[in-house]
């Protein structure tokens, strides 16, 4: 076992780990315990997820996001839950070494998959492990919020549902606000966009929130899409495995007179602060927010986790990269501040 004690890079730090718990026969929950002076770094929101850094002999190191299963509300700890994936790299790497008492590089919460109020109802559709994200939301709206929650839980059979026991035992304390409804390929069959959106129809006035393998989630798209909910309400969080090193701190990017001299202007609002910036059109949204030490949300740098989604208020940009984006993402305003670059004069942006 590699344990490494000091983290690569400045934005990391090492987290001890609390406690593994064996969810199913594969998949572990990965609990941490984060010391006081690390609180606010660590503090989330329901739906975000961190970036672990997973030693390998062959590349030094891979990176793999992991959305927090627990909720900042009425979970102690963070918790992220790992699920195997059958020859990949670090999921089985996770599930095979980590141990309570070992620590582990961890790049702070980030992501946008997340509601802006928990005051809604909320219409939640998880698919395998992509209930992770999924019941962090719905833990926290039964606990903060006031409105109604349906769960549609798709799995291969009884014995591959993740968190089942949790469940059971929070649709008994929210008999009239949970409703979770299992759906087992093994009994069923595999959800169709039909047989969705006559499941959903009462709901259509929810707050959508999805997570799951890329068909599930094309099938739920499609039964939202039939009951009419308006892509504005409809969230979705992709999971894929980073090819990068987010970890690694990333030296200014070198700019050219005449590159500098070509740019255009930006009104960015982080964090209810607005930044006016010269924008060169060869640097990304995120290189010159990092350049002026604005703390701006990132991680992978390669439009594959999400963590920089903003939306253009005003003005247009173009993109390398933008794969976790969908057509209705990116025509509804959303781009992703590492692969943005400008292309009018003049951008209004917000965070
Ligand atoms: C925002 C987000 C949230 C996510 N949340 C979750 C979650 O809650 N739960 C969950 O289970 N998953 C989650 N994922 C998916 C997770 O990040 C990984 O993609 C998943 O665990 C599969 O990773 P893997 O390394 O096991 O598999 P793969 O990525 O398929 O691994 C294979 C890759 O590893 C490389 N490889 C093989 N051997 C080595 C080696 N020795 N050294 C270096 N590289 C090697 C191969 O070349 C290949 O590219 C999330 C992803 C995102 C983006």
């Amino acid at each position: 076992m590699t344990t490494v004690e000091v983290p690569h890079g400045s934005r990391s730090v090492m987290l001890t780990v609390s406690a593994v718990v064996e969810e199913t026969a594969d998949t572990r929950s990965i609990v941490f315990a984060v010391p006081d002076d690390l609180r606010d770094k660590f503090a989330y929101r329901p739906g975000q997820f961190l970036t672990l850094r997973i030693p390998s002999e062959r590349t030094g190191s891979v990176a793999r996001c992991y959305s927090l299963a627990s909720s900042p509300f009425s979970d102690d700890a963070p918790k992220v839950t790992v699920k195997r994936t059958s020859d990949g790299y670090g999921s089985n790497w996770l599930c095979d070494n980590v141990a309570a008492g070992q620590t582990i590089e961890v790049l702070p919460p980030a992501g946008v998959f997340t509601p802006k109020s928990l005051d809604h109802d909320f219409l939640l559709f998880g698919g395998g492990s992509g209930i992770t994200p999924v019941i962090s939301i719905l833990k926290s709206a039964l606990t903060q919020g006031g409105g109604k929650v349906v769960l549609v839980y798709a799995n291969r059979d009884e014995k591959s549902v993740i968190f089942a026991e949790e469940l059971r035992a929070l649709a008994e304390k929210y008999p009239t606000r949970l409703t979770v409804v299992h759906w087992l390929e093994s009994v069923q069959g595999l959800p169709t966009a039909e047989q969705l959106a006559a499941l959903v129809a009462p709901y259509e006035s929810y707050e959508a929130f999805m997570c799951g393998p890329g068909p599930f989630m094309d099938t739920v798209h499609r039964a939202l899409n039939t009951v009419g909910m308006p892509r504005a309400r409809v969230h979705a969080e992709v999971f894929n495995s980073l090819s990068g090193d987010p970890f690694a701190d990333q030296a200014p990017v070198e700019v050219s007179e005449e590159d500098a001299a070509d740019a255009a202007t930006v009104e960015v609002e982080l964090d209810g602060e607005v930044h006016t910036l010269s924008w060169p059109r060869k640097q990304t949204l995120v290189d010159i927010m990092l350049a002026k030490g604005i703390d701006v949300p990132y991680s992978c740098q390669e439009g594959e986790c999400g963590s920089c989604a903003c939306t253009v208020l005003e003005g247009k940009v173009e993109m390398e990269h933008c794969d976790v984006l969908d057509p209705e993402d990116i025509e509804a305003g959303y781009i992703l501040g590492c692969q943005a670059r400008p292309v009018t004069d003049h951008l209004k942006i917000e965070f």
